[in-house]
């Protein structure tokens, strides 16, 4: 016998969340049972055998720790302490030019990310509604490729990064938009849609969306720079025969105006990361072609004028939006999205470019904490800086020495040179001291 909450709570630990739609008959089971038991549950084997029957085969991956995160909870762990380094990091500004924006606070920040199998964290302000603005590019070419074609997509845009500001009126040597990632690519496209028989908001990856009417007025009345490459791409026959130059734009605008959450963000970019189908309903939204053309063009071009640093420093492919959201995609690994209002100069999130780039302290840390001394051997040989400390300002040093097994002492001698700063360690010190 066990009771259901002890399943439930082993169910959370592999990261499979009891909303999960695919687990939707086995939580009506147990929620029927508990209605009629009218108070704590203890399930048996008969009740067991009924509640997980339809979904045995996920929940055998799940206890077995088969999903593509076996051990989850150490995972969200790492995951959360990258959450709160990230979230001291202070400066850059909320976007001003449109009330809806300028209305969220600097400190809103939020983390959610989905796994290929389905498996979910969150950390921070995620179920806060925000507008995908231009994270929307990505997705609103990955739906054009899926519904017309990589060639005929093709025929109107180009695939280069521009080296431009991404509302820059230019265009490439054929007098098409340089890429979808920038205004002028993605207005071309919202054209071929509407001519395609798109009207209005499409269902964006078949899950329901809101648009938010209020940033989709101000879009248009503030869209002065938007009108006029509508304009400029109109002279230059930029648009497909019979595109209404204006509903285009009404189209972009609106796209630009859908809101999700970092939760529900992070499933579409799961599904980028599972190849098209999304993780948690098992559904194929977009083809493969799509996606695999997608993410190409999320590395080269996906972080305006960063785009280059970030695929060199971070190397995966991401696109952020003036909300302050980074979607960021890990192949077959996990979508994430980050968000956090204010930019930097370029005019991606602040917070979201610190969590991208920040993963050296983690696993640093972690190798720290395991006692993983060639791990550390490594880190100190590819010029890692050993110093670096987390977010209440520990050491490796510190996690080696406090958190350690006394059998890792190997990994504080690596560390021995250094002094930790943290204002909570009273361990370092001694340790070391000890071991000499
Ligand atoms: N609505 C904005 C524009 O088209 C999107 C800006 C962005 O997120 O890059 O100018």
């Amino acid at each position: 016998m066990i009771s259901v909450s002890q399943f439930v709570s082993a169910l959370r630990s592999t990261g499979l969340w009891t909303s999960d739609p695919r687990l939707r008959d086995c939580m009506r089971h147990l929620r029927q049972s508990m209605r009629e038991s009218a108070g704590t549950v203890m399930v048996d084997q008969k009740l067991f055998r009924k509640c997980v029957g339809a979904n045995i085969l996920l929940l055998t991956q799940a206890f077995r720790r088969k999903l593509i995160i076996p051990d989850f909870e150490v995972f969200a762990s790492n995951m959360d302490q990258l959450y709160y380094s990230t979230q001291r990091q202070e400066g850059g500004h909320v976007a001003d030019y449109i009330p809806q924006l300028a209305k969220f606070s600097p400190n809103l920040w939020g983390v959610s990310l989905c796994t290929v199998d389905g498996q979910r964290h969150s950390a921070g302000d995620t179920k806060v509604p925000f507008c995908l603005q231009s994270c929307v590019k990505p997705l609103e070419y990955a739906i054009a490729v899926h519904e017309i074609g990589t060639e005929h997509v093709h025929r109107y845009v180009g695939k280069e990064p521009s080296g431009l500001k991404f509302n820059q009126l230019s265009l490439n040597d054929e007098d098409k938009p340089h890429n979808p990632m920038v205004n002028a690519g993605a207005i071309v496209i919202s054209s071929l849609l509407k001519v395609r028989g798109f009207l209005g908001v499409p269902v964006i990856l078949k899950a329901t969306v809101c648009i938010c009417i209020q940033s989709f007025q101000s879009e248009k009345e503030t869209g002065d720079r938007n009108f006029a490459i509508g304009y400029y791409l109109k002279e230059k026959k930029c648009f497909p025969e019979n595109a209404d130059m204006i509903a285009a734009l009404d189209f972009y605008f609106q796209l630009c105006s859908i809101e999700v959450t970092c939760e529900s963000g992070s499933v579409m970019a799961a599904t980028l990361a599972n190849g098209g189908i999304c993780p948690i309903t098992g559904e194929r939204v977009l083809s493969a072609e799509a996606v695999r053309n997608t993410l190409s063009l999320m590395h080269s071009c996906g972080m305006y004028d960063f785009s280059g640093q970030f695929a060199f420093h971070v190397g995966l492919p991401a696109k952020s939006g003036v909300s302050g959201a980074v979607l960021l995609v890990v192949p077959n690994v996990m979508g994430i999205m980050c968000w956090s209002p204010p930019l930097d100069r370029v005019g991606n999130s602040v917070r979201g470019i610190h969590f991208c780039q920040n993963k050296s302290v983690v696993n640093l840390m972690f190798a720290a904490y395991s006692g993983d001394v060639s791990a550390l051997r490594r880190f100190a040989l590819s010029a890692v800086d050993m110093e670096e400390k987390d977010y209440d300002s520990r050491t490796g040093l510190h996690v080696a020495s406090a958190e350690g097994e006394p059998t890792y002492f190997g990994g504080i001698i690596l560390f021995s040179h250094i002094t930790c700063t943290s204002p909570y360690c009273s361990h370092c010190n001694s340790s070391v001291s000890a071991l000499v």
